[in-house]
């Protein structure tokens, strides 16, 4: 499980997140929403290492991550900006994951069919990242996070570019392929719509803070306030 507590990070002397107290349980999917600049990315950057905490802690499966750098925090990442690497072929690029974790050569390639089976792309691994249509180099990023396991998978706005009928497709599929592998999920998005398909719990994030937590029935039924109100769309 992930747990913040009072988490702060300030630039420039304002709270970008603003004691942000957070728990996302073991299996959990949870989506976060909230206006551009309202902290989002920033609360995935602190949880990955990425971006040190002024005050508050990050702890993952009980243990304080102060200090533990980035690479040693066991997570899936799939930021928005995370291009897949041109140079490598798809199984390079599922593989690439696997070798940043340490597992043996030998083991990798059997892992990344796997992985490419899981996100529907079987016998892809020989192809070329530039061959691939968006939304098949969007299942690869995610065959790349998913490959070492990883006890929490953060995605930011891991569906960004793509158009809105592959985002619905792929949202369905995302959501039956963290059921099924029981993924602990903590994604950012824009779109609510994604967010109530993909997820458990929804956060309402506003100026650092966060606005509104509970079920996508809860926060679409009982906005916590006008702003949450709004910001779903409902004009008073
Ligand atoms: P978006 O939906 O546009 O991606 P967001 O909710 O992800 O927005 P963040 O990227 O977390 O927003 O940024 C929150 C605020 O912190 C913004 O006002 C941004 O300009 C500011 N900010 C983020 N990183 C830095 C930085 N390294 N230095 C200064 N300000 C920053
Ligand atoms: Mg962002």
């Amino acid at each position: 499980a992930l747990e913040l507590d009072r988490a702060t990070v300030r630039f420039g002397g304002r709270a970008v997140l603003d004691a942000v107290d957070l728990v996302v349980a073991e299996h959990e999917v949870v989506c976060v929403l909230g206006p551009s600049g309202s902290g989002k990315s920033t609360l995935l950057r602190a949880v990955a290492g990425l971006q040190p905490l002024d005050s508050g802690r990050v702890a993952l499966d009980g243990r304080d991550q102060a200090g533990v750098p980035a690479h040693r925090r066991e997570l899936g990442l799939m930021f928005q900006d995370h291009q897949l690497f041109p140079q490598r072929d798809v199984g390079g690029n599922v593989a690439f994951g696997l070798r940043m974790h340490g597992m043996p050569r030998d083991r990798q390639g059997e892992r990344v069919r796997e992985l490419l089976e899981l996100v529907g792309l079987p016998g892809a691994a020989g192809r070329a990242v530039a061959s691939l249509s968006g939304g098949e180099q969007q299942r690869v990023a995610l065959a790349r996070a998913l490959a070492p396991r990883p006890r929490l998978l953060m995605l930011d706005e891991p569906l960004g570019q793509l158009d809105r009928s592959l985002r619905e497709r792929l949202v369905v599929e995302l959501r039956e392929l963290f059921g099924r592998l029981g993924t602990t999920v903590l994604a950012v998005t824009h779109d609510q719509g994604e967010a109530f398909a993909l997820a458990d719990r929804v956060v309402v994030m506003r100026d650092g803070r966060i606005a509104q937590s509970g079920s996508p029935l809860e926060v679409w039924q009982r906005p916590a306030d006008a702003f949450v109100a709004r910001f779903l769309g409902f004009d008073n």
